[in-house]
């Protein structure tokens, strides 16, 4: 690895020009240090820090990356867009050739918005549920993440107790939790927000079970609310109809962002035609909402995880890293937890609460040229090939090694000083 110089001469300044240096969760003031927080290029599965180092990224930028940095396909869709228009004073044709692709992928949609973030599209699903049943209240689930904006954002800094006064809330997983809080919300009760499966951070991740699944569509239909289904982070890695297809339970509307369109800025609420009228009522729209180019590259991006089996070929890689870990693991008797879908790992220590062997996990693959995360949940995408994996999994053998070498066997969940 390079040296740090480049990049910390970049952060000098960034602290004296942005707050903090860098806002929200891609500061890597959460990070062990050792971590770079600007990066040069990406290409395929490959990210360059500044000083030029490569990694293989683990993250796919938090997402967003599907089918590998600079899909040809989804850039060769985007450069014809832009050669005719991006922002215009109206939409280009492709919005409805976008809006017919995703209600034909998307069984529960029969109508589709487009916005820019999740929490947009979050925000948006809220009060057209509101609009819609004519009532106040929404159910999120404990420590679930839906965005940034002050009825869900995490830290309560500058947020009033009013922005909050009609979310309610719930334990994910946790049927009588659901029950309880819908009766709490009674006749008031909008909407049921509910990520795809536990991904919280910092803590094993969690299928939903399909009596959950199952709960929830029942006790939404009871109570005459809306059941929301956040795949901001889940979608098109899981499902290509939506992540709850497989439990049978479709939602009345659902979010979207991150990889609908292989790292274009772009995002999106389905819904069914219960809600069809509501959407058109809600006032929703943004500067940038109908800029044309991320939409080409959602139309080739959807295309291609169609007719690739992308999701399959990430399933693959996934339990490929995922058994070649539990090995490695058992061979360097450390207790490893690998939780979630295998395309979306979330890999963490039994009993190491600070994270201390968690930490020295990642900065050793790190410093072995892989890029992974301590308590956020990973990304892989289309583009990690056998061969990547097995060089993931080289440096994870490596890194292993170091923490088990760390470790005081006398008190196996301690790090030695
Ligand atoms: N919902 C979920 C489940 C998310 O993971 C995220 C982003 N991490 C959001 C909503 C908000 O998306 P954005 O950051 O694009 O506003």
């Amino acid at each position: 690895p390079g040296s740090l110089a480049p990049d910390e001469a970049l952060r000098a300044r960034a602290r004296k020009v942005i707050p903090g240096g860098m806002w929200g969760h891609m500061n890597v003031a959460r990070l062990p240090p050792g971590y770079p927080q600007f990066f040069r290029s990406a290409r395929g599965c490959r990210l360059w820090d500044v000083q030029g180092t490569e990694y293989i990224d683990l993250m796919c930028g938090y997402g967003p990356m599907v089918l590998g940095y600079g899909d040809p396909d989804v850039e060769a869709a985007a450069a014809e867009q832009r050669g005719r228009g991006d922002l215009m004073t109206g939409p280009a044709a492709c919005q409805v050739e976008l809006a017919e692709l995703v209600v034909e992928t998307i069984p529960h949609a029969d109508w589709v918005l487009f916005a820019k973030n999740g929490s947009d599209a979050m925000t948006a699903c809220v009060t057209i549920a509101r609009a819609g049943t004519q009532r106040r209240k929404v159910l999120v689930a404990r420590g679930s993440y839906h965005g940034a904006a002050p009825w869900c954002t995490p830290s309560l800094a500058g947020v009033t107790a009013e922005d909050r006064a009609h979310i309610l809330h719930y334990d994910y997983n946790d049927i009588a939790s659901l029950e309880r809080a819908a009766d709490e919300a009674g006749r008031d009760l909008a909407a049921v927000l509910v990520t795809a499966f536990r991904h919280d951070v910092k803590r094993p991740q969690e299928a939903p079970t399909p009596a959950f699944a199952q709960a929830m569509r029942r006790i939404c239909d009871a109570a005459g609310a809306a059941l929301v289904l956040d795949d901001v982070r889940a979608g098109f890695r899981l499902h290509i109809g939506g992540s709850w297809e497989p439990y049978g339970v479709r939602p009345d509307l659902c979010g979207w962002s991150k990889a609908i369109a292989n790292g274009h800025p772009l995002a999106a609420v389905t819904g069914n035609d219960r809600f069809r009228e509501a959407a058109q009522q809600v006032y929703v729209t943004g500067s940038f909402w109908c800029s044309a180019v991320p939409m080409a590259a959602a139309i080739a991006t959807i295309k291609k995880l169609r007719a690739t089996g992308a999701i399959a070929t990430m399933e693959a890689m996934g339990r490929r890293l995922r058994e070649g870990l539990e090995q490695q693991a058992r061979a360097h008797d450390l207790p490893l937890r690998q939780t979630g879908p295998v395309q979306m790992p979330l890999i963490m220590f039994d009993d190491d609460q600070d994270f201390t062997l968690g930490h020295r996990f990642v900065l050793e693959a790190l410093q072995r040229g892989v890029y992974m995360h301590p308590w956020h949940n990973m990304f892989l995408s289309a583009a990690h090939q056998v061969a990547d994996i097995d060089r993931v999994l080289e440096a994870t053998d490596g890194a292993l090694r170091q923490v088990a070498a760390s470790v005081d066997r006398r008190h196996p969940a301690k790090a030695a000083q």
